[in-house]
């Protein structure tokens, strides 16, 4: 869809946006897949706006005594293929565009896996190294409760994101459950998927979005002629996403360059150890003074030769201002929405192959779904189980992307929002309109 397309309709709905703004980036990408699949102006008018924009403030009273006053989100954008479904983020710098493009995103990450879920996302404008640990369970139990009837097993499920961990789910399922039917304590837990394991977690949750990377790219990396076993990657950002991939890539065989976080960047020609690697920033929260390996500035870790650079962190990491300076042949958006449509651009012209988000970190949200029917089934797999599960759904999930890609001879960024699509379109159609 061109973007006067995509301006008549945000017109129609009276939204505008700035052309940097994430929402709009994002919307406008799936609508120009929305375009190609064919789906009717109803349905287009539909996704381009969430269906629900929830903004709460609610105060805290912090360890000294005083009050503080806290700022969450939710976004639920879509839920014609089930329940809403996504994480929440914590974090200082989150704003309502930021959760309803990552909402967005989670609905087509639900639709391209085929999961029985929509999609949505939350936020909390906090810094959690910031606050005590009692802070952050009063701040996660007030929110819960400020959220109320806006989440639920069968109706919005979140689950954790950046910033966000196990034992926030806890946190966050205990306080739900106080305020649930007598008769319904049991079923209530799966309200949030990712908690720990000991209180309704999955096997495999933990690693699952690091493993579901390593899944797509063992389906698609032997036609972009890359081995796994002996191929070279940096990674930006080293918190569950990026050290879990980067721990299992390096089990395969394949080399870590260079790691870029929030303080600095190191290298090491020979690799890096990834497991260690794992150990130092759990100890002291950044890679830098990691032993042993080089200290890199930011341009350095840009213009690091390898054939896989793996972002994951924040969005709009990538842009025009550093993505030439990139020397990679392959970019794995482990992370969601990494790249600027500025950005894309110079990568493409430059013979970048670009494998999109919504496939490539959609284990976290796949077994996120076997936690819930674990749950609800009042069972527990084992890691092997979750695992073997994880991998067929991951693995026919990136042939179907590539499917796409051939039918509509387009990028794989679109075919997977254009797979996404073909779904809710399908879907749509067989519900229709009520009355
Ligand atoms: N926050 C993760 C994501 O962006 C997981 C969401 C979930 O498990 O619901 O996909």
């Amino acid at each position: 869809m061109n973007s006067s397309a995509v301006d008549d309709l945000f017109a129609e709905l009276e939204m505008s946006y700035a052309t940097g703004n994430i929402y709009y980036q994002t919307i406008s990408a799936v609508l120009e897949a929305a375009q190609l699949v064919g789906i009717s102006h109803r349905e287009q008018l539909i996704l381009a706006q969430p269906k629900n924009e929830l903004m709460v403030h609610f105060p805290v009273r912090m360890d000294n005594g005083s009050y503080q006053l806290f700022k969450g989100y939710r976004v639920q954008h879509n839920n014609v293929a089930g329940p809403y479904k996504g994480g929440i983020r914590y974090h200082e710098d989150v704003y309502l565009d930021d959760i309803k493009s990552l909402a967005v995103l989670m609905t087509m990450k639900c639709a391209l896996m085929r999961l029985p879920f929509g999609g949505a996302k939350g936020g909390l404008k906090l810094n959690p190294r910031e606050v005590s640990q009692d802070e952050l369970m009063r701040i996660t139990r007030r929110f819960t409760a400020a959220l109320g009837a806006n989440i639920g097993p069968d109706y919005d499920i979140p689950a954790p994101d950046m910033g966000s961990n196990a034992q926030i789910m806890a946190w966050m399922a205990d306080t739900y459950i106080n305020f649930a039917e007598i008769n319904n304590k049991v079923e209530a837990r799966s309200v949030v998927t990712g908690k720990p394991l000991a209180f309704g977690g999955s096997a495999g949750r933990e690693k699952a979005t690091g493993q579901g990377v390593v899944d797509v790219l063992e389906v698609l990396t032997p036609g972009m002629g890359l081995t796994l076993s002996t191929c070279s990657y940096s990674v930006i950002g080293y918190g569950n996403v990026g050290s879990w991939t980067a721990r299992l890539l390096s089990a395969k065989g394949a080399k870590l360059r260079a790691v870029l976080d929030h303080r600095g960047a190191i290298f090491h020609a020979k690799g890096l150890d990834a497991e260690a690697l794992a150990i130092h920033v759990r100890e002291t929260g950044s890679v830098v003074d990691f032993k042993g390996a080089k200290v890199i500035s930011e341009e350095e870790f840009y213009a690091c030769e390898v054939d896989m650079l793996i972002p994951a962190a924040l969005e709009q990491m990538i842009h025009e201002g550093n993505a030439s300076l990139i020397n990679c042949k392959v970019l794995v958006e482990a992370a969601n929405a990494p790249v600027t449509p500025e950005g894309e651009e110079l990568l493409v012209a430059r013979g970048v192959t670009i494998l999109p988000a919504i496939l490539c970190n959609a284990g976290g949200v796949t077994v996120s779904y076997f936690e819930w029917k674990q749950n609800r089934q009042s069972e527990q797999w084992d890691e092997e189980t979750v695992d073997r599960r994880l991998k067929r759904i991951m693995t026919d999930a990136a042939h179907r992307v590539q499917q796409v890609a051939e039918k509509y001879e387009c990028s794989l960024r679109i075919a997977s929002y254009a797979s996404a699509v073909e779904h809710l379109k399908e879907i749509y159609e067989l519900r229709g309109i009520f009355p």
